[in-house]
């Protein structure tokens, strides 16, 4: 398999025949489809998005930002980044988290390198410090704009990631870490599957989970990183989220999930399911991806077989680990 950036295509900008474009846009719409699940366009439906339409011809926002721009809990509040697509749905969410009354905030996922957006997280921010910043996992829709941010924050400011390549500073993120500024306490969960350096904070105050790309507001995600990691990191937030009764997941794209415990049922036996599939087509005789795919996804357009082939992919390797 190849090295894969998931969650932020670049829009292409290079001008090609109408005829080209609009083929493009119904295979984005069908994958879409394929790997978010019809929820997921109803979604941008009701909020607006035509899918058909390239962002970049747009106003650069989507109609419905309302419902994801400034939700949140009592501690945290959504700056929606101006960067809808097909893998990062509305936008990113940036996450601007603080204590009632306190003058230190923490921001995590600056997002995109945008001014606009950077300056709108500034404002959200208003005339509190910016105590931290601090990034859910690598991917630059999450992740670009953090160090320049922190510039704009102020000179005291750092950014914390499990990556090194993704720290300014020299402080990192690792299981068990305890994040505070201004009063506010977040837990460092190591959570990797959609990326190797993925974590999870765990704001107990809010009974909240900043999930990152792990866990998003509607959908299913992709996978950059391995199976068998995903699976246990799902078992393990489906874990918290019965212990600690937790009331809401505060995801990387997409609304915030009310309802934790079904919504990572759903996403643990959507994985199972797949997963069955394909173990059931390697017991008839399949021995490749593509020969994988040629059965399960027989119903699926052949342009999408390429994309079907990767996370087919992982799963055989996730099978062929556990022997
Ligand atoms: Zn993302």
């Amino acid at each position: 398999m190849g090295r894969r950036t998931w969650c932020c295509p670049r829009t292409p900008r290079t001008t090609t025949r109408r005829g080209d474009a609009v083929r493009r846009d119904h295979l984005k719409y069908a994958l879409l489809r394929r790997v978010a699940g019809s929820s997921a366009l109803r979604h941008l439906e009701r909020v607006g998005w035509n899918p058909l339409r390239h962002p970049d011809h747009g106003s650069g926002r989507m109609g419905g930002m309302s419902e994801i721009d400034g939700m949140g809990t009592e501690r945290a509040t959504c700056v929606l980044a101006p960067n809808p697509s097909m893998m990062t749905l509305d936008g990113t969410n940036t996450w601007v988290i603080g204590e009632p009354g306190a003058g230190e905030v923490a921001v995590v996922d600056p997002g995109p390198k945008d001014p606009r957006h950077l300056e709108r997280i500034l404002a959200r921010v208003g005339d509190r410090r910016v105590g931290v910043v601090l990034l859910t996992h690598r991917h630059p829709d999450h992740s670009e704009g953090a160090a320049k941010f922190a510039r704009m924050a102020g000179d005291h400011v750092k950014v914390r990631a499990l990556d090194p390549a993704h720290r300014l500073g020299d402080e990192g993120l690792a299981e068990g870490d305890v994040v505070t500024t201004g009063g506010l306490e977040l837990r460092v969960l190591e959570i990797p599957g959609h990326t190797d350096d993925s974590v999870a904070f765990w704001l107990p105050a809010d009974r909240a989970v900043f999930t990152g790309d792990t866990v998003l507001g509607y959908g299913t995600t992709v996978l950059d990183g391995r199976l068998g990691d995903y699976l246990t990191t799902l078992d393990r937030l489906r874990a918290l989220a019965g212990e600690e009764d937790v009331a809401t997941l505060l995801p990387g794209h997409g609304p915030k999930i009310d309802d934790p415990a079904g919504v990572l049922d759903t996403y643990i036996a959507h994985r199972r399911e797949r997963l069955a599939q394909v173990e059931e087509a390697v017991r008839n005789g399949a021995r490749t991806a593509r020969e994988v795919v040629e059965t399960v996804y027989a119903d699926v357009d052949r342009k999408l077989w390429p994309a079907a082939e990767w996370s087919v992919q992982a799963q055989l390797d996730y099978l062929a680990e556990r022997g």
